[in-house]
């Protein structure tokens, strides 16, 4: 079998619909949008109508998008724009088990004067919503709380959320990378002031992103410089990647579906067998609020990244919850903050799907992960003999 892609969380195949939309863009129409010639301004058509593919996904005005970078350059502008536009608030609320690209922004905030909170999740990967409202005070700028969590899948109330934030006056902000064409949003029902996505997660290219900024959400310029994006974001626009994007948005429109039966369908065979075939396994997260693609499962007693190397013998891509820094094994922080044991957070592998997975791709996993798991178990030292 060929190359078994699991690890769609990380990053997703473009899609040829996308790329053929894509093509012309580099070498025939490559005019800059903002040059006065027609050649030019094809352009500027083209990313409306990217813009209007993409409104139409998030259910918002096309006004309300701002063409980025990706989901890192999104989140830092989210939540450095919103202070700067609050100059006399000095807090900000979030969780422990985000992504780094708004963990990083944040924790660094609490070098220039900032109090940064992070709510703590249960065991499930739950928060908890009476904690969240108690912090919520007149010094808060912010409140930037996930989607959905990339590691886990667990999905966060968050419309519940904004209408308890903004209730208070407070700006919030989600991370929804993970959730865009994966269950359906509608922000034009939602209190959501400012949601970053990414094309790279939505079989979209790399390097490009949406930064949603409801109408009327006071919102500092990060990049600075030219007037593109209606003076919201400096620099010459990545049109290729607008375009890929847009398309990516069209097509997870009319995918949704899919996405929801076939490939929730393909994770719970893969997540019910694994389970059943290797004893001393769990799934970490609430398996109710979930996104319908990930399976993250703990293995007792073995390395995750032992698994990986053993599955990427077969040809299986998957991910591990801890990363390998500096030589020592950290587990996942997301798992930590769950309180998910050492012996299991150590041994986590999230299975990540798409539309372009196969059930032969599911039974080939199926066959080839439970002798891993034995084998591995056989060499471990934790495991008494
Ligand atoms: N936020 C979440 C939840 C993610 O999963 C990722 C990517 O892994 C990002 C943000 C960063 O997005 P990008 O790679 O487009 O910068």
């Amino acid at each position: 079998m060929d190359t078994v892609y699991f690890d769609n969380n990380a990053t997703t195949k473009v899609a040829e619909e996308v790329l053929e939309e894509m093509k012309p863009l580099f070498c025939q129409l490559y005019g800059n949008p903002s040059s006065m010639h027609t050649f030019g301004g094809q352009m500027g058509r083209k990313i409306r109508q990217a813009r209007q593919q993409a409104a139409h996904l998030l259910g918002c005005e096309p006004a309300e998008i701002i063409f980025t970078s990706g989901g890192t350059e999104s989140d830092n502008t989210s939540i450095k724009g919103t202070l700067a536009a609050a100059p006399n608030k000095r807090k900000v609320i979030t969780t422990r088990v985000e992504h780094p690209a708004v963990l990083a922004a944040c924790r660094d905030l609490e070098n220039h004067g900032y109090t940064v909170v992070e709510l703590a999740v249960d065991k499930e990967g739950r928060l908890d919503l009476a904690e969240l409202e108690e912090l919520l005070d007149d010094d808060t700028a912010l409140v930037t709380i996930m989607y959905a969590n990339n590691e886990t899948g667990v999905i966060f109330p968050i419309d519940k959320i904004a209408e308890l934030v903004t209730g208070k006056g407070i700006v919030f902000h989600t991370d929804a990378v993970q959730v865009i064409g994966k269950i359906p949003l509608n922000l034009s029902k939602s209190n959501i002031d400012l949601l970053s996505l990414s094309a790279h997660k939505l079989h979209g290219p790399k390097g490009v992103g949406i930064l949603y900024v409801r109408k009327g959400t006071r919102l500092t310029p990060f990049m600075v410089g030219g007037h593109q994006e209606a003076g919201k974001r400096a620099g010459t626009e990545n049109v290729p990647g607008i375009v890929g994007l847009g398309k990516a948005c069209e097509l997870a429109a009319q995918n949704l579906e899919e996405e929801n039966s076939k490939v929730k369908y393909l994770r719970d065979k893969l997540e019910d067998a694994l389970l059943k075939k290797c004893p001393g396994s769990r799934v970490n997260g609430d398996r109710e609020n979930r996104l319908p693609n990930t399976s993250n499962i703990s293995f007792e007693y073995v390395e995750g990244e032992a698994i990986l190397l053993m599955l990427d013998k077969f040809g299986i891509c998957a991910s591990s919850g801890s990363a390998c820094t500096s030589g020592s094994l950290e587990p996942s922080h997301v798992l930590r903050a769950m309180g998910v044991p050492f012996t299991s957070a150590h041994g986590s592998i999230r299975f990540s799907l798409s539309r372009y997975n196969t059930e032969a791709e599911v039974d080939y996993t199926i066959e080839k992960m439970p002798p891993i798991i034995n084998r591995l178990r056989e060499l471990s030292p934790f495991v008494a003999g």
